[in-house]
């Protein structure tokens, strides 16, 4: 589970990470008077679960508490990256003299954790790591050591950080591993004026395996992205809320995956996906549909089903099922194929749906998908 700005924030500063003083608002007015509280000029930030806030416009200073409004009014309610703005972190500006970039991410494949630290901080790690290579750091860390106080003067060194940045690198090592994250990340953690470190932006994964013992952000979502997802979960299907407009369901993982691709390769760009595993009974394909149909940015849903152990007529007796317990609002193209095939199509041919059409490959159904999602 990724955490907002502003928990991420909450987090660094209960281990003893500075950070700006701030207050939350879902509404312009809440926001002003938060500015009020703030001493009056404050930088206004977009709460989203996505990275380039900035240079999407969702990041701007305001001068006093009147601006403050007007800037929050703009700011609530926009579109970054397909997240709807719901709420702004009002945070007292820092004059800053240098930004850096550290984090700490788990490395699976080489069963260890990594430390990317670069002295160019600010803008998104990624185009730092394509533009110069050697400005950013890549420092392993044996999870059995941790982050030692050599470790820590090891990153800051490699990365040309300041040595005073050790401390900020200690404390955010045990963010991550108290708060079972699978990533860490400051960017940038700031040298203000006065000498001090400071995290004005967090980003952290948390672990899902440690939910259990995370009882601090409770079970409530904060956005409807959140519930989508909640409720699928609820249901035992695996929803992930992407930024396009073609909802995909699919039946295990490669298959989803692939299809990602191919409706990418047909010019359109996914809205979500959710993979219905191996079972595809008319409850789990009615459960699917509502939540993919669900989502306001879905124009058009692609079933893709290879039928291996589940054959094909059942999962269009799913989705016939399906049909009649949910009002289909999008056009949905259906490809069947493996395991009874074209049993599964006539199932579906014989209940003639204005919304609903076939295709034999996935290539074709792609396209078609692609087409509706993206006529205007
Ligand atoms: P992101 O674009 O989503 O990564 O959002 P950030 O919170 O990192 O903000 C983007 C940029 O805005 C930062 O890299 C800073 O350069 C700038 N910024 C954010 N807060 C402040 C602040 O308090 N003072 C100043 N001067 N700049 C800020
Ligand atoms: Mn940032």
């Amino acid at each position: 589970m990724d955490l907002f700005e502003h928990q991420a924030r909450q987090l660094f500063a209960d281990h003893g990470i500075l950070v700006p003083r701030a207050e939350v608002a879902r509404t312009a007015k809440e926001a002003r008077a938060a500015a009020a509280r703030l001493g009056g000029r404050v930088v206004v930030k977009a709460q989203v679960r996505t990275g380039g806030r900035g240079k999407a416009g969702g990041v701007k200073i305001a001068a006093d508490p009147a601006a403050t409004e007007i800037t929050a009014r703009q700011i609530l309610g926009m579109d970054i990256k397909g997240h709807t703005v719901r709420a702004v972190m009002v945070a007292q500006p820092v004059d800053i003299s240098a930004e850096f970039y550290v984090s700490y991410a788990l490395d699976r494949a080489a069963g260890r954790f990594l430390a990317i630290a670069s002295a160019e901080g600010g803008t998104e790690i990624e185009e730092v790591a394509a533009a110069r290579p050697d400005a950013v750091a890549r420092v392993p860390i044996d999870p059995a050591e941790g982050v030692t106080e050599e470790k820590a003067a090891e990153i800051a060194a490699a990365a040309g950080l300041p040595a005073g940045t050790a401390d900020t690198l200690l404390r955010l090592w045990r963010v991550l591993i108290d708060e079972d994250a699978l990533l860490v990340e400051v960017n940038p953690l700031v040298l203000a004026d006065d000498g001090q470190f400071l995290a004005l932006d967090g980003k952290i994964t948390l672990d899902d395996n440690a939910r259990f013992r995370q009882t601090r952000w409770g079970a409530q979502p904060e956005t409807y992205e959140q519930e989508l997802e909640a409720t699928a979960a609820a249901k035992g299907l695996n929803y992930v809320k992407l930024d396009g407009e073609v909802g995909i369901i699919g039946n295990g993982a490669g298959l989803v995956m692939s299809t990602l691709d191919v409706v990418a390769g047909c010019g359109a760009r996914p809205a979500n996906f959710l993979d219905i595993g191996g079972g595809a009974s008319a409850e789990v394909m009615a459960d699917g549909l509502t939540v993919i149909l669900s989502d306001p940015s879905v124009r058009s849903v692609f079933v893709n089903v290879f039928g291996g152990i589940t054959a094909c007529d059942a999962v269009a007796d799913g989705i016939v099922r399906a049909l009649e317990s949910v009002r289909l609002t999008k056009p949905l193209v259906v490809r069947l194929d493996g395991n009874n095939a074209d049993r599964g199509r006539a199932i579906l041919d014989g209940r003639a749906h204005p919304l609903v059409q076939q295709a034999t490959t996935m290539d074709d159904a792609a396209r078609r998908a692609a087409d509706l999602a993206t006529v205007r």
